[in-house]
């Protein structure tokens, strides 16, 4: 798999060609805000290499996927959610994924409803 999709809108945000409004980058990862925010903060998170879904990651993938999360604790805590949080991936279509590059939804601020629809 190549790093780069160049059709891919998540590899041109990391790539600053487009601009987003981040909150944290490494090495690893970028995250920004999602443009249609769904709760108070709601943040993307994102390998900065392309990775179409969860799916697609491999057992090879385990640091990428550890670093994800961290990044997503550390957003966490800057955001003071100590009530607590969500992070949801959604993987295919029918999970209502529209953007085809791995992305950890971070969302708080507000209570959460269960099952997700
Ligand atoms: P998903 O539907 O799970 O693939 O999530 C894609 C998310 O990307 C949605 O919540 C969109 O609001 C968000 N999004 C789409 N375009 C942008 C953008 N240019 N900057 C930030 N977030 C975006």
């Amino acid at each position: 798999m190549t790093d780069r999709d160049a059709d891919c809108l998540f590899c041109k945000i990391v790539a600053g060609e487009i601009p987003s409004d981040r909150v944290l980058e490494d090495d690893d990862v970028v995250a920004f805000r999602d443009i249609a925010p769904r709760a108070p903060t709601h943040v993307l998170i994102v390998p900065r290499r392309h990775v179409p879904d969860m799916h697609a990651l491999t057992d090879a993938d385990d640091h990428l996927l550890g670093r994800l999360f961290a990044a997503a604790r550390r957003i966490a805590d800057d955001a003071g959610l100590g009530n607590g949080y969500r992070v949801v991936t959604n993987v295919g279509p029918e999970a209502g994924q529209s953007v085809f590059h791995l992305h950890l939804h971070l969302l708080g601020g507000r209570p959460m409803a269960w099952p997700p629809g």
